[in-house]
């Protein structure tokens, strides 16, 4: 890794009209509406600096008329709503969980927070989420361990919708409950209904660099009301009906704030537009850089639309002249551009390169050449370019 203030200094000297720091593109940078602090303000004039207020109700309706969930409950983080979401499917000690290895490390450790053992299934090459046909082996392996698994989480990589319909269909089939982790996914669509409203339980992240942030906070989903009010019960200590404070279960400090959630309500009142400006971003970049040889990108299925949270291209060096994923990323940084690598699959990494994995190798060759572009929603056209530009640069 090269040190950054050397590099900095460097490209500094090279060229005085650049600055390092103010000139830097990020990969995903919070993209405010400027209609936050109308609610934000709402909570102080209220003095309703608390986990609970109108924004809070307000933001978990916003999220429901969107996604058309029926329910929601609004929560301090993604992971809070994945771990209630396997509380709320019973999984407990030694349970086997079904987790799709290609993801963020979040979507795992929610299993291991209950101490239930993930088996990891990889991917497709069609969505890069969860392969149906190896999720249906994993399931009959530990079936004939006379263990079902308790619960199965695909995820919607990078936006791009996942095999929901037919992830669902085995899951039926074998009657187990599905939490379907959409951190990325707010505002893609699977034959025109939102991601997050498939599963038993949908997941939506409000972090910093995602489609929409609360700078940190999360979105459990359902159409189940007795579930969700067993979430918002579980997120607040879960304290018993008394006068006093009364507890007969572990409960946990989960609940989103009214002033965070009032970040929220501004963002959502532009939720369409920051899906448009990610689209679009996409289709710049694939324009600009399609023609490249041994640069490809992932196409929708007829079945879907992705919110194309981040851009990514994939580089197969045979075709590049051997140019990697690896020295795009370089060049990059060395104009103040960050890109970043793919999730490192879970079966690969040190945390959980133990549990049992089902897969091809599929996730493993998309880490190994895939590379996220900046996507921000606040991009400019310029910006854009000089992205455009620096990949460019790397086949000189
Ligand atoms: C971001 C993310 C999470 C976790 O969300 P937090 O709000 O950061 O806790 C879970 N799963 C995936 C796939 C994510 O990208």
């Amino acid at each position: 890794m090269i040190e950054s203030t050397e590099l900095k200094k460097n490209i500094e000297d090279q060229n005085s009209n650049f600055d390092y720091e103010s000139d830097r593109i990020w990969l995903s940078s919070p993209h405010m509406s400027g209609e936050e602090q109308k609610y934000i303000q709402e909570a102080f004039k209220t003095n309703w600096i608390a986990p609970l207020g109108a924004n809070v109700d307000g933001f978990e309706q916003d999220l429901c008329d969107f996604t058309g969930a029926k329910y929601a409950a609004a929560l301090s983080s993604g992971t809070a709503a994945i771990h209630l979401a396997l509380k709320l499917c019973n999984v407990g000690i030694d349970d086997y969980v079904i987790c799709q290895s290609f993801t963020f490390v979040a979507t795992a450790n929610a299993i291991v927070y209950e101490k239930a053992i993930p088996i990891f299934v990889d991917s497709e090459t069609e969505t890069w989420g969860m392969d149906p046909k190896l999720l249906e082996k994993a399931i009959l392996h530990c079936i004939s361990l006379e263990k079902k698994p308790k619960a199965i989480i695909p995820v919607h990589l990078y936006g791009m919708p996942v095999k929901m319909e037919e992830i669902m269909e085995i899951a039926r089939k074998y009657n187990i409950p599905v939490i379907e982790d959409a951190a990325e996914a707010l505002g893609s669509t699977i034959h025109g209904k939102q991601c997050g409203t498939f599963g038993d339980y949908g997941i939506v992240s409000f972090n910093g660099n995602k489609i929409i942030t609360t700078s940190g906070g999360g979105m459990l989903l359902s159409n189940d009301k007795v579930a969700i009010e067993k979430a918002r019960f579980l997120a607040t200590q879960s304290r018993d009906d008394a006068p006093y404070y009364a507890h007969s279960e572990l409960g946990y400090n989960y609940r989103l704030s009214n002033v965070l959630a009032g970040i929220g309500r501004g963002q959502m009142e532009v939720i369409s537009d920051r899906v448009n400006q990610r689209r679009s971003n996409f289709d710049f970049y694939q324009s600009e850089l399609k023609n490249i040889p041994g640069i490809s990108f992932l196409p929708e299925q007829d079945f879907c639309e992705s919110n194309r949270w981040l851009t990514i291209i994939l580089v197969d060096p045979e075709l590049t002249g051997g140019v990697t994923s690896e020295d795009i990323r370089l060049t990059l940084l060395t104009e103040s551009i960050e890109s970043r690598p793919l999730w490192k699959p879970m079966h690969m990494q040190t945390l959980y390169d133990k549990n049992p994995y089902f897969g091809h190798g599929v996730a493993m060759k998309l880490f190994k050449t895939g590379l996220c572009l900046p996507s921000g929603s606040n991009l400019t056209t310029e910006e854009l370019q000089r992205v455009v530009a620096a990949v460019k640069r790397c086949f000189n």
